[in-house]
């Protein structure tokens, strides 16, 4: 790991050499929010962002992607047929990404890439994907990511993490790809000497966190009585199961897999899905094992709090990004309920 420094007036310049090597991703405003999308040739990330309405998986993990195309047509050879579609895998960088949302890609790769099952399409995204990380300078009021396992200015994840000194940028180069990527744009000034001060403003923006998450009773609760609390009623009454949490979350990994046909021609897709929604369980035979809100909302939180915690013995399966605390419509708040979760004892519930 190195610190280099990049004065503000070169990093126009950097960013417009990398548009030949990587396709690139950054935050731009798109009406009252800022979203990460793909940046046209020449233009930048607006990096003045708190943060973004919906988490940057989509760089990965798109919303709606094709998996195989098929015909119907029996005078074809290969009618129905699965075939892959040919996809984009070329280096691609994300500029301007919050450490919390690389931390979150950290996590969702457990999902897909694991001694079990590789997913295809994300582990050849993952891999051709670079991450230059912005350290948040002014976390929002409903950050939490100090207690949930990372920070803003967390550098344990992407490949390089920027620091915000006002007139210039430190960039904290980790990886190869990192290099890669820095060597390309020409950014290359040593700053060892101020690896302090990206230090001392990694400490003040920590210090600014007051939102916290209770977690550290989770893993000694018995899930079986942690499901059956009386407290999931409450908690799911004024959820509408609109599925905006699971949308947002850098952490939600569930999908539905969907055939579209038009005459004789289909294609096989990969949506994301919501557990929130009472489609999402409900099997061919009308029977539905999530049959309410109370079950679904319950599956939200005990899939993040409980059983993640269990399974793999790292931490809650979400980063604190505040996204679901600001966007659900109806202020149901994680931290909240995860305080009911952590304090729960059996025979003993408050409200
Ligand atoms: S955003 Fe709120 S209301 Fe909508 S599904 Fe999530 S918890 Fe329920
Ligand atoms: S559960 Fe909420 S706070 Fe946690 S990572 Fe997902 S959107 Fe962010």
């Amino acid at each position: 790991m190195r610190v280099i420094k990049i004065d503000k007036k070169d990093w126009e310049s950097g960013v417009g050499k990398l548009f030949g090597d990587y396709s690139l991703f950054g935050p731009v405003k798109q009406g009252a929010f800022h979203n990460f999308a793909p940046l046209e040739k020449g233009q930048m990330p607006d990096l003045d962002y708190v943060n973004t309405r919906l988490s940057p998986k989509s760089v990965v993990y798109p919303q709606c992607e094709t998996m195989f195309e098929y015909t119907l047509d029996e005078t074809q050879p290969d009618h129905h047929v699965n075939k892959e579609i040919a996809k984009d895998y070329s280096p691609r960088a994300v500029l301007g990404i919050r450490p919390c949302d690389v931390k979150a890609i950290d996590l969702v790769n457990i999902n897909f890439d694991n001694p079990q099952y590789q997913d295809p399409w994300w582990v050849q995204r993952r891999d051709a994907l670079t991450t230059v990380a912005l350290g948040c300078n002014n976390p929002c009021a409903t950050c939490f990511c100090t207690t949930a396992g990372t920070g803003p200015f967390d550098d344990s994840c992407a490949d390089v993490l920027l620091a915000d000194m006002g007139d210039h940028y430190l960039a904290k180069v980790r990886t190869e790809k990192g290099e890669a990527l820095v060597g390309k744009a020409g950014w290359s000034q040593d700053a060892a000497g101020e690896a302090g001060a990206m230090d001392d403003l990694a400490k003040q923006a920590e210090s600014k966190i007051s939102s916290k998450i209770e977690t550290g009773k989770l893993a000694s609760k018995v899930t079986t009585e942690l499901y059956d609390a009386d407290f999931w009623e409450d908690v799911a009454f004024s959820c509408i199961n609109c599925g905006t949490c699971t949308y947002l979350c850098p952490t939600c990994w569930c999908f539905d897999i969907q055939d579209e046909v038009q005459g004789k021609d289909g294609c096989r897709m990969r949506n994301w899905d919501t557990c929130m929604s009472g489609l999402f369980t409900l099997h061919g035979t009308g029977h539905n094992p999530r049959p309410n809100k109370t079950a679904r909302v319950r599956q939200r939180f005990m899939h993040k709090l409980k059983y993640y915690v269990d399974k793999y013995g790292d931490g809650i399966g979400c980063v604190g990004c505040g996204r679901c605390v600001q966007q659900c419509p109806v202020n149901i708040d994680i931290r909240r309920v995860c305080e009911l979760m952590n304090r729960f004892e059996p025979g003993k519930e408050c409200a």
